[in-house]
């Protein structure tokens, strides 16, 4: 199969074609129909299987444009290596859409993220610590999330970052799509998997 025979609009097919990606990878071919389902989707993929394509494909085309300034995207990964990078390949896949991204991480001025946040986002992606400072402070406002993606849990929980998470949760709607990856299954993915998603449906690669 290539990403033809996927219902894929125009703007982010293009897009796909620039970047020479002919093929999903198999975890972004049972990704892309699962999520757009809009059940609750836990993968258990390492990386370099495209693991962050098989998430924001179905997340982009699902993306409506809009003016709002509350971002309806959330993206949660443990370093801001990956927050740096994920904004990068999301500007890869938009450049035919008007899609507002920021990355928000620790170590930087915060300052520039509020601005950022001030414009108007559809996506935010950020590492929980400094989320969170900016769930607390009122700049960021988490109650038009639709979609909540955490990106390398396993990581996130050897990080210690369990707490931050359930603070984060307690601003989000209860009403969202959780997507979950993972490279690795352990009980304490298991029980953050329980506990914070529904009948999520599972693959692993
Ligand atoms: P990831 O596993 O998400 O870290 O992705 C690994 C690398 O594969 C990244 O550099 C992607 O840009 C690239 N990639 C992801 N999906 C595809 C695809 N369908 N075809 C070719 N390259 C891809």
């Amino acid at each position: 199969k290539t990403f033809k025979d996927f219902k894929i609009k125009k703007e982010l097919r293009n897009a796909l074609s620039d970047l020479g990606f002919e093929k999903p990878t198999p975890i972004q071919a049972v990704a892309y129909t699962s999520i757009l389902s809009g059940r609750d989707f836990v993968g258990i993929a390492q990386t370099g299987t495209g693991k962050t394509l098989a998430y924001l494909l179905p997340v982009l085309q699902d993306l409506k444009f809009s003016d709002q300034q509350s971002p309806r995207v959330l993206v949660l990964v443990p370093t801001r290596e990956l927050v740096i990078q994920i904004v990068k390949e999301i500007e890869k896949l938009t450049p035919y859409l008007s899609i507002r991204v920021a990355g928000v991480y620790g170590g930087t001025n915060i300052k520039t993220q509020k601005q950022a946040v001030h414009q108007g986002l559809d996506i935010i992606v950020g590492t929980p610590r400094r989320l969170y400072d900016l769930a607390l402070s009122n700049v960021l406002r988490l109650n038009s999330i639709k979609k909540l993606v955490i990106d390398e849990v396993d990581i996130m929980l050897d990080f210690g970052y369990k707490t931050q998470l359930r603070n984060i949760f307690e601003y989000l709607p209860s009403k969202r799509q959780n997507l979950l990856f993972s490279a690795t299954m352990t009980t304490y993915v298991d029980e953050l998997i329980d506990n914070f998603t529904v009948h999520p449906i599972k693959k692993t690669m």
